[in-house]
């Protein structure tokens, strides 16, 4: 079945985003594990994690129906050794929340080259950067989420989900996430079915379906190929609902978490209606 849910809220713990994402009929949900604009956070207690684990069986989730979203601050492409060593520490640390949440997957942005360094050098720092955490913990896989290419962000480009997973040592570790507003915005056209076999037949010859982990469902608020990262509810933007409506209809994206990352939370209970009832149809 197809698993639509959203970014919710862990406010007051993590133990709370099982519930809030059963209230608004989820059957998926992302979170993060630590404040998203801070370096640090203090550890999780044993409290915190049973609580979150008994929630989970409770609300009927599954550890790979749930996909957590690492912090802004991290980036392994870091030109500067001392902040990619930093980056790597706090996405290990990250890592290993997660797993001992009893959590399978964790979703993270690639990194930027900063204008100081090639993209291509920076997307090999990505690569060790990778193997490195990946050495140090285990049960957890790191799925690269693709970009607008907002300033100099990397992974606006199939070719660099490519390139990275090319360098990771272990594969079975390693997936992607696609959103539907930065996949737009980074250039590849998703308005109608046609685009969207296109770009989908791209993503299947450049990475290839085995890799996708999950999906972050968004329209867009600027147009094609604008490299601008701002997301809209579904069918209030660029994209338009012709997309959701591919997705909802090929098995290709069955049993993976697909989240709304959408700009009014007040409807997302709406859109994963609206967008089940693209199944209907
Ligand atoms: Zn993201
Ligand atoms: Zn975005």
């Amino acid at each position: 079945m197809k698993r639509v849910g959203a970014h919710v809220s862990a406010a007051g713990g993590v133990e709370n985003a099982p519930l809030n994402a059963k209230a608004i009929q989820a059957k998926a949900f992302a979170l993060f594990t630590k404040n998203q604009r801070q370096w640090h956070a203090k550890p999780l207690t044993a409290a915190s994690v049973s609580a979150f684990k008994e929630r989970m069986a409770e609300c009927g989730y599954l550890p790979q129906q749930v996909l957590p979203h690492d912090s802004y601050l991290i980036n392994l492409g870091h030109p500067e050794e001392e902040k990619r060593e930093k980056s790597r520490l706090a996405f290990l640390d990250e890592m290993e929340r997660c797993q001992q949440l009893g959590l399978t997957l964790l979703n993270f942005h690639p990194g930027s080259h900063l204008n100081q360094i090639t993209e291509e050098a920076s997307l090999d720092l990505i690569v060790h950067s990778l193997n490195w955490v990946l050495e140090r913990c285990e049960g957890v896989t790191a799925v690269i989420e693709n970009t607008s290419g907002q300033g100099s962000n990397l992974g606006y480009r199939f070719e660099h989900l490519r390139h990275i997973i090319d360098g990771v040592t272990d594969k079975s570790r390693i997936g992607v996430c696609l959103d539907t507003c930065h996949t737009f915005t980074a250039g590849y056209d998703l308005r109608d079915q046609a685009c969207c076999s296109e770009t989908f037949a791209e993503f299947e010859k450049v990475v290839g379906f085995s890799y996708l982990k999950g999906m972050h469902l968004n329209d867009s608020k600027p147009g094609l190929g604008s490299r601008v990262d701002r997301h809209h509810s579904i069918g209030r933007g660029e994209l338009g609902l012709e997309v959701f409506r591919y997705i909802m209809g090929d098995p290709r994206f069955e049993e993976i978490p697909m989240v709304l990352e959408t700009i009014d939370d007040t409807i997302w209970e709406e859109e994963i209606a609206l967008l089940y009832s693209f199944i209907q149809e």
